[in-house]
């Protein structure tokens, strides 16, 4: 079906009407926000205020916050709150109300949706948000309009398969760029939705509404090294811009240093856009070609490979989705013997011999993130010392879930999946991995400074002690 109206912000290809219904006798448009949580450089917030313009009508956003979203805890929620404060905040003063609702997700968009004359939403990848726009485009008494934000080339537009490595999605995302690379201007709000009677939770204070939710609390929030945010999230990149981007490229294996953006929990909440952060990049003289190309191939080809992947593999969060002759060498190789063996509860400890593999597992829990090199070595390691593949599997995304603030998102799926020989090739065979890619402690101490990086992590555990 044809988009509503002719947007004059928003690419047609991201716009998707999701039902056949028409449009309501409403009172507003409603955007049910629920991935894009931002006030800016959303197309599916600018596409709900083109569409109430033409309908003489306020936007009105609401947000659906349930206690019980798949793996999260404390750490996740406040961050995430973080940055819904501020969005409200944000959005009041362009004349749009958010009103943040306790309840699924969709169960809150249908109550909403009744008073409404079409409700415009927009995209997210996984199982469950694909199900909650499902039920909503099926129950909703309206026209369900889905707008995708938060990729810079819409999925569906670069590819209709899973793809099978970032050389097979690398030149379909990049015929896109052009077309798609392109900034979102704001549209003025003509009619403003502040008046309109509609009550939520308050979020000026956080702690107390974490805990009415009743939420997993054995996981602290991280908030002196990572507060959430929009405007935390520009403030941050700038400083990358200025001192970390000239560094990129060279630095990609060095975990000592902090020359990457942190980007990737707000990229999760939604608080920043691609978009803005790619076209940030490509305006940066200094840093230099290779490092500004480095950025985006992470930013843009990485990152929409991973959206592909769970897009496209209904068992993304579970063992079988690893390649074939993945699962089968590491079958060939379950019965080799392992000179180190953990439980998961030695892992989440970070009680093994390995005093680096203990620091990655130290900063997760402690700050909520860890430099991507040494994700890749933590995940290598958990293969090698455990019982079998599967195991490994399982307790390497239930740990990256629980800890990181910028866990339960497509990356997270598709990096852990990687280590079992996604997106990735054959290598030479060995005992334990088979023909999977191998990594090892001799490996970070011939290519970036360790001792640095155990040092430095142990200087974020004695601020955490300090600050206590
Ligand atoms: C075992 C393992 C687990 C991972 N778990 C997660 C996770 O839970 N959540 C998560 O967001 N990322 C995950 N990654 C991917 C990557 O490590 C992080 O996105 C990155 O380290 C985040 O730091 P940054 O924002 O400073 O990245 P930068 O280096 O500054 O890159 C900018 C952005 O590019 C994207 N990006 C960077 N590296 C990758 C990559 N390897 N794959 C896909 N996109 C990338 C991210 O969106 C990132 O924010 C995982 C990788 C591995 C190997």
């Amino acid at each position: 079906m044809a988009p509503p109206i002719r947007s004059g912000t928003v690419h047609p290809a991201r716009i998707r009407v999701l039902n056949q219904k028409g449009f309501a006798d409403g009172r507003f448009v409603l955007y049910w926000m629920q991935q894009s949580q931002r006030a800016e450089e959303n197309h599916a917030l600018e596409y709900a205020i083109e569409l109430a313009n033409h309908f003489k009508q306020p936007v009105l956003a609401v947000f659906g916050l349930m206690a019980d979203y798949p793996e999260a805890n404390q750490r996740h929620y406040t961050f995430m709150l973080e940055g819904l404060q501020e969005t409200q905040t944000t959005l009041a003063r362009r004349g749009v109300k958010l009103v943040i609702r306790l309840g699924h997700p969709a169960d809150v968009a249908l109550e909403a949706g009744k008073k409404a004359s079409v409700i415009v939403c927009d995209r997210g990848y996984l199982r469950h948000q694909k199900q909650w726009r499902e039920i909503v485009s099926h129950d909703a008494e309206c026209r369900v309009v889905q707008v995708e934000s938060d990729v810079v080339v819409p999925v569906d537009t670069v590819s209709s398969k899973a793809e099978y490595a970032a050389r097979t999605i690398r030149p379909k995302i990049h015929r896109h760029l052009p077309e798609f690379l392109t900034g979102i201007r704001p549209v003025k709000v003509r009619r403003s939705s502040l008046n309109l009677r509609f009550s939520g939770i308050n979020l000026k204070r956080i702690e107390p509404v974490v805990e009415k939710l009743a939420v997993d609390r054995s996981i602290g929030p991280v908030s002196t090294f990572y507060r959430g945010g929009t405007a935390v999230a520009k403030r941050r990149f700038a400083g990358f811009l200025k001192n970390g981007l000239q560094h990129y490229d060279r630095h990609s294996n060095q975990p000592q240093t902090d020359d990457v953006s942190h980007m990737s929990m707000y990229l999760h909440f939604g608080q920043i856009s691609p978009l803005f952060l790619a076209l940030q990049v490509e305006k940066t003289g200094r840093a230099g070609e290779d490092n500004r190309a480095s950025y985006l191939e992470e930013l843009i080809v990485r990152r929409e490979l991973a959206i592909n992947f769970v897009h496209q593999t209904p068992d993304y969060d579970r063992f079988t989705c690893i390649p074939g002759w993945a699962r089968q060498t590491l079958a060939d190789h379950q019965a080799d013997k392992r000179e180190h063996r953990y439980t998961r509860r030695q892992l989440d400890n970070a009680a093994t011999h390995d005093p680096y593999w203990n620091a990655a597992m130290e900063e997760m829990k402690t700050t909520g993130f860890m430099h991507n090199y040494m994700r890749m070595y933590w995940g290598k390691k958990i293969l090698e010392w455990s019982k079998a593949p599967k195991q490994a599997f399982d307790a390497t995304l239930a740990l990256n879930n629980k800890y990181f603030v910028d866990g339960r998102d497509p990356n997270s799926y598709t990096g852990v999946a990687w280590n079992y020989g996604l997106h990735d090739r054959a290598w030479a065979e060995r005992p334990i991995f088979g023909k999977v890619r191998y990594m090892a402690a001799s490996g970070l101490e011939r290519k970036c400074d360790i001792q640095a990086y155990v040092h430095k992590v142990n200087k974020l555990k004695e601020k955490v002690k300090n600050d206590r």
